[in-house]
């Protein structure tokens, strides 16, 4: 890939490479076989803790590094998106989503506690916001707690939850005042509270390697002290989350984008049909150009709005902009890909199979394609 140093210096080149080490050490030659279980080692958050990986992005006195060092935390993820799968990499990327409100606005005793657990790789966090009754409008959430004392009494449920099955660290958006988004707050609870139960693995699409799951909450009594940000101001927490989430997800899409086109080409110098390699003809060439240009534009707007997030300004339309566009190009490029592939990119020995479902979450998650537009055209005065 380029080397864009108007945004990268040599510290990210470090990161890149060491976490190129790690995907081609300890992942790349299980990851098919990962796929296949629909599962990952437990382990491997334990090596990625060690290796310094999830801590990235994260204060030291927490067990993290490169704090407020948004290109280290791009170059990583980047890197980590080379293993081909992207459910093993939004399972072992679930504290992104989970613990930024911990760090943020959880008491002093609570984030000391959770998160360098979590850095380490002894614990996972999840993000649990989505209800079975909804994901987009999340004003309108129904999983309630009230309090009682020093407990909040929560009953309700959620879905579609990453690395539901296997937290033990869920941050919780219930809603503990009136109806709509001023009702609503964040809640740690920890597996084996008493009224906690998690549904089974849900069955996916793509994103093999990750699990996701159905949480469910049967007047479970949640600490107080649990309480993440003040009372009723979860709104406002769960958006600021949604900002570097959807970052990560533009950041995804490239990446799946690019591991297509590469494997486009390959085949393209490779595959032969009337004598002449399929590339040589024109009309997979132009194809080719398209996909090349359409990814250099994405990955150049999206590092565009990191680097303005990295310099603390607004870019609340831009980044779902991003996250639309890179969304829309990935959607294009794997599909072209599984289509010069022929045959082949419909099997699952080749990496466009792969990459053709895993993308299909990207413009979901995190906010629909339709959801950014809502933004994007409300920020427009509409
Ligand atoms: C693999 C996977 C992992 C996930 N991980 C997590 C996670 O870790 N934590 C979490 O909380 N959630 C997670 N989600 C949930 C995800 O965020 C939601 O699926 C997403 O936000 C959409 O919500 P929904 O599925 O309820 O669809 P709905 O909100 O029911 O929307 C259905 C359709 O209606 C459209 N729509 C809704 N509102 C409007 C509107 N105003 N204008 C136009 N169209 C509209 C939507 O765009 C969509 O096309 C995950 C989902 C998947 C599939």
């Amino acid at each position: 890939m380029p080397a864009f140093q108007e945004y990268f210096d040599p510290s990210h080149q470090m990161v890149r490479d060491s976490v190129r080490r790690f995907v081609e050490r300890e992942v790349l030659p299980d990851i098919d076989a990962w796929e296949e279980a629909e599962s990952f080692p437990r382990e491997l958050y334990l090596k990625a803790g060690a290796a310094g990986i999830l801590g990235i992005g994260y204060p030291e006195a927490l067990g993290g590094s490169h704090e407020g060092d948004l290109f280290a935390k791009v170059a990583a993820s980047e890197e980590l998106m080379r293993c081909g799968s992207g459910g093993l990499v939004a399972g072992l990327g679930s504290l992104d989503i989970g613990l930024p409100p911990i760090v943020k606005w959880a008491r002093p005793e609570v984030r000391d506690r959770v998160v360098p657990q979590v850095l380490s790789g002894h614990k996972i966090s999840a993000l649990a916001v989505t209800e079975p009754g909804g994901g987009s409008d999340v004003a309108n959430l129904q999983t309630r707690a009230v309090r009682d004392g020093d407990f909040y009494r929560v009953s309700g449920s959620k879905t579609f939850i990453t690395s539901g099955v296997r937290a033990d660290f869920y941050t919780v958006a219930v809603r503990t005042g009136a109806p709509g988004f001023g009702g609503i707050s964040l809640l740690l609870i920890e597996k084996g509270t008493p009224g906690f139960t998690v549904g089974r693995q849900l069955k996916k699409m793509g994103w093999w390697a990750s699990d996701t799951a159905e949480l469910f909450f049967d007047d479970c009594r949640v600490p107080v002290g649990n309480l993440i940000g003040a009372e009723n101001m979860g709104f406002a927490c769960i958006m600021g989350n949604f900002q570097s989430e959807r970052l990560a997800l533009a950041l995804m899409a490239n990446m799946t984008a690019q591991l297509a086109l590469e494997e486009s080409l390959k085949w393209a110098r490779e595959r032969e049909a009337f004598g002449k390699p399929i590339g040589k003809f024109q009309v997979i060439k132009h194809r080719l150009a398209e996909m090349a240009t359409a990814l250099e534009v994405s990955r150049e707007f999206t590092y565009r709005q990191a680097a303005k997030m990295a310099a603390g300004q607004s870019v609340i339309k831009e980044i779902s902009m991003a996250k639309n566009f890179a969304t829309d190009t990935s959607d294009r490029i794997t599909t072209e890909a599984v289509q010069i592939l022929g045959g082949l990119g419909y099997m699952r020995e080749s990496l466009v199979e792969r990459l053709y479902r895993d993308n299909r979450i990207l413009s979901i998650g995190g906010g629909t394609r339709e959801v950014m537009n809502e933004i994007i055209a409300k920020q427009m005065g509409l």
